[in-house]
């Protein structure tokens, strides 16, 4: 636990000063940010200046060793912490992938996702038709060509359980078949992931899918033990929203959450707006599992100047500002980004500031595989950073060391 974290709540929320609104770093130049708290993925550090430079992080040196040919940034004490990665993301700025699987559609997603901090993600499409998961893998790779904050796709479905469709609509639900098997594949160094329910699919698959560079997380699903095992020992990485879209724990028939939260080499991805899944359940979670990781599963509300109300799978949708929920009454995803998670975890949870942060960037990376590149502020890093206030709320945000948000201006 950082010493100094936590008194930060009794600070109250402090508006940065005038010359921080109007300091602008040049993005090509050698920049220092100084006079931080610095979270470097792994522990709080005072008194350090992060260098940058080209797009990555090259050191950390004492506030006063900074070299003259870097411009100097002053972070006016705020919080720096590696910038956040959200492995899913339906929606965002009134756009929804399954609706709008074009380029356009995520670099738009994306957009309204970095304002508060998500400097990397994979758009999320979930069980629809062939053509429009078709449509939405094709659209990610012509997005990623024109923002790197795009790691690639999570495909949610369509393999799945009926019983625990959740919102997702059941015509399209159906087995894995070969041709499916040979279009699930990452191509160059995209990310693909796929979120499947273990008894809709044979180890086989998962092991060929596996080795066609596909990370298999295993969700919205009524598996037996033993189904779930095969699935981890097949290949299977992860787990998908713990706790949503799963049977609960009971003494004798460990589901799918269960054991998620035993498996220790796996991870699990955990809906971090506080509404999907109760504080409590939430830090049981945190303290059984080290390698659990947040996710906004944010709907197209998120993250828009003025959400407005959309269609998902057929049914009328709409947010009231933290959760959506669909004409039936049902919870139908969220509708805050990661950054805006962040500090409710903290705050209404009551999880130590440093594991907060680390499940939403650190603990993301390593997922992903791409933990030796993004979620820590340490030399060789990418200088993808957020500056927080004392609340933990996002005050600007660089990715690849250029800024990208700041205050309340989209750049
Ligand atoms: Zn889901």
């Amino acid at each position: 636990m950082f010493k100094g974290i936590e008194n930060l709540f009794q600070v109250p929320n402090p508006n940065p000063p005038e010359s921080l609104v109007q300091a602008m770093t040049v993005a090509h130049l050698p920049t220092a940010l100084t006079d931080s708290i610095l979270f470097t993925g792994d522990v709080f550090v005072e008194k350090k200046a992060l260098l940058m430079e080209e797009g990555r992080i090259i050191d950390l040196v004492a506030n006063d060793k900074v070299p003259p040919s870097f411009q100097q940034f002053s972070c006016g004490n705020h919080i720096l912490a590696p910038a956040f990665i959200d492995c899913q993301v339906n929606g965002g700025g009134n756009v929804l992938l399954n609706t709008t699987p074009t380029c356009e559609g995520i670099l738009a997603i994306a957009a309204a996702h970095k304002r508060t901090g998500t400097t990397r993600l994979l758009p999320t499409c979930i069980t629809d038709t062939l053509e429009t998961m078709d449509a939405a893998i094709k659209a990610t790779r012509q997005a990623r060509a024109q923002d790197s904050s795009i790691l690639g796709i999570h495909l949610e479905g369509p393999h799945i359980s009926v019983e625990k469709k959740g919102t997702h609509n059941a015509a399209f639900i159906r087995p894995m078949n070969d041709q499916d098997l040979a279009a699930y594949h990452a191509q160059d160094d995209e990310i693909f992931m796929i979120t499947l329910a273990p008894e809709q699919v044979t180890p086989d698959q998962i092991a060929q899918l596996v080795a066609q560079g596909v990370i298999v997380s295993l969700g919205h699903s009524q598996a037996n033990a033993d189904q779930v095992r095969a699935a981890l020992t097949a290949g299977a990485k992860g787990f998908t929203h713990l706790f949503n879209a799963m049977p609960p724990m009971s003494g004798r028939e460990p589901s799918l959450a269960a054991i998620a939260l035993d498996h220790a080499p796996s991870y699990a991805s955990l809906i971090g707006d506080t509404i999907h899944v109760a504080p409590e359940m939430m830090r049981l979670a945190a303290r059984a599992k080290d390698n659990l990781f947040l996710v906004s599963d944010a709907m197209p509300p998120t993250g828009a100047e003025k959400p407005e109300p959309f269609t998902l799978c057929g049914l009328k949708a709409s947010s009231n500002g933290q959760a959506c929920t669909n004409e039936k009454g049902g919870l139908c995803g969220a509708s805050l980004t990661l950054g805006e998670c962040v500090p409710r975890c903290i705050r209404d949870v009551r999880l130590d500031p440093e594991m907060v942060l680390r499940m939403a960037a650190t603990l993301p990376a390593a997922f992903l595989g791409l933990g030796h590149r993004f979620g820590k502020l340490l030399p060789t890093y990418a200088a993808d950073i957020v500056m927080l206030d004392h609340s933990f709320k996002t005050q600007k945000v660089w990715q690849d060391g250029k800024e990208r948000f700041h205050h309340a201006h989209a750049l």
